[in-house]
């Protein structure tokens, strides 16, 4: 049986692991070149943040080991305040920590990974620009010598990323649902280098945030000690892109909002000047199986990078197929349908998450009343675990809780906070270990409303 995958990036490199280890013959095409020989040509972050969703993938593909060794653990956030002074705030208990790790080496490793299986055969700079989703089939031309080929197969896997071109053709079929929204921010990658020793200049083992109320600066750390910053601003606007159109504008605005930073970015002119503007998509589409033609990953639901949760869905995405073809003894129409009912509303929860979660990095993480919520949240989490567990907890440390769940749950976490909220003095009070029966039947009683 033959698997054609469209796109060789993270997601489609992945499950061409997963499939090929069950004995499929996968045929894999990409339209880069092949990044072992000619190097890195991705456009997008030059970093990412890897959690337990995406590790659980990696792990049943059996390549977790060779993966978590360029990783770099952050432990928390660190706030950067205006005022140059730092915060901590960590994103779990002891051991919880989500992991910065270089794309281009993680694509890399997938397709070393890919490579060693005998049933994988990987095809570069051939670039999709057809699908019979029914047949199903694929037309490839090849991006140098224009030659094209019609791939047939048994299935037809598009992880060709946000602006797919599998999803195009189903876009233009009949009551096909598309939904295309871009936010009114974008984005531009600086740097910060490594210290003279090649150690580093911030924190490493922390993800830094520059929260600035309507927008943010945030930087993770790279293995050879130097960080990827990302600034996330307005294209228009008195604070936006737009205003930033001279090199004096540019320092003038970092002097002024990153004074800690601009100290540690010798290039930042340059950097500015020279790095693309990128816009912020989200797109949702419905069905995500049409015959034996299916979309997996960003092609399926490209979201906004605020929970660091991409990857990572479009990772579990695969973990599920394949489990699925496990519980459906390779019955694929049975695998993909199920895939689809389990999936779509996931895709939908983490959409929405990523752009909640926008809204939190750049600006409740500097506010005090939010801060004193997570410390009620942490003491709710570490005395009555059972009761309740973090939003954040759900999302980035507990594969088994699906994204959809996550987020209702975390709906009612809002609702039992804010109860919480309430209580006389609650401020001085929150950790009185005398208010613990008082949190107790809040939460009893929201456990009892919801079951
Ligand atoms: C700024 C930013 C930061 C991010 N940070 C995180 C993070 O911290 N954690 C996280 O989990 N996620 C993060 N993400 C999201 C993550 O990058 C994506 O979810 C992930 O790359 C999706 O993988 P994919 O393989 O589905 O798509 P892609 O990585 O886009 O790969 C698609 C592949 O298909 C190929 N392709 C496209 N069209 C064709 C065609 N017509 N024919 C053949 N090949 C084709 C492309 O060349 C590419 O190699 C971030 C995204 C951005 C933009």
């Amino acid at each position: 049986m033959e698997v054609v995958i469209v796109g060789g990036g993270l997601v489609g490199t992945l499950l061409a692991i997963l499939l090929g280890r069950r004995g499929y013959r996968i045929r894999l095409f990409e339209r880069r070149p092949d990044m072992r020989t000619h190097g890195y040509t991705g456009g997008r972050s030059i970093n990412l943040a890897l959690s337990d969703r995406g590790i659980r993938a990696l792990e049943r593909a059996g390549i977790a080991d060779r993966i978590l060794p360029l990783t770099i653990p952050m432990k928390g956030r660190m706030i950067h305040h205006q005022d140059s002074s730092l915060d901590f705030q960590p994103y779990g208990i002891e051991g919880q920590v989500i992991r910065s790790l270089s794309r281009a080496r993680l694509n890399l490793a997938l397709l070393e990974a890919a490579d060693d299986l005998d049933t994988v055969q990987m095809e570069f700079e051939w670039r999709c620009v057809h699908v019979e989703p029914e047949v199903p089939a694929a037309t490839f031309v090849h991006v140098r010598t224009g030659e094209q080929q019609r791939v047939a197969g048994d299935v037809l896997i598009g992880a060709d990323g946000a602006y797919s071109a599998v999803r195009e053709v189903l876009r233009t079929r009949d009551r096909y649902n598309y939904c295309q929204e871009y936010l009114d921010y974008g984005y531009k990658e600086l740097s910060i280098p490594a210290g003279p020793d090649g150690s580093f200049l911030m924190e490493p083992n922390a993800l830094h945030i520059w929260p600035r109320h309507n927008f943010m600066m945030i930087a993770l750390p790279n293995t050879e000690g130097t960080f990827t910053c990302t600034l996330f601003l307005p294209y228009e606007g008195e604070v936006s892109f737009a205003q930033l159109y001279s090199r004096d504008r540019v320092h003038e605005f970092f002097a002024h909002y990153f004074p800690d930073a601009v100290p540690l970015m010798p290039t930042l002119l340059e950097d500015f000047e020279h790095n693309p503007t990128a816009s912020l998509v989200t797109i949702r589409c419905f069905p995500w199986v049409v015959g034996r033609t299916a979309l997996i990953g960003d092609a399926a639901h490209a979201i906004v990078p605020f929970y660091g949760q991409g990857m990572n869905a479009g990772f579990e995405d695969c973990r599920i197929l394949d489990e699925l073809l496990d519980r459906y003894h390779d019955d694929w129409d049975a695998a993909l349908q199920e895939y689809q009912r389990l999936r779509k509303p996931a895709g939908d929860a983490v959409a929405q998450l990523a752009l909640d979660n926008f809204v939190e990095m750049r600006d409740k993480v500097a506010d005090p009343q939010f801060l004193l919520r997570k410390k009620i949240e942490v003491l709710l989490f570490e005395h009555f675990p059972e009761l309740y567990t973090p939003l954040y907890t759900l999302v980035t440390f507990s594969p088994d809780v699906s994204y959809d769940q996550a987020y209702r749950q975390g709906q009612a976490n809002e609702r039992i906070i804010a109860e919480i909220m309430k209580l006389p003095n609650i401020e001085e009070r929150w950790d009185d270990p005398a208010l613990l029966p008082e949190y107790r039947h809040i939460l009893e009683r929201f456990h009892d409303h919801a079951s």
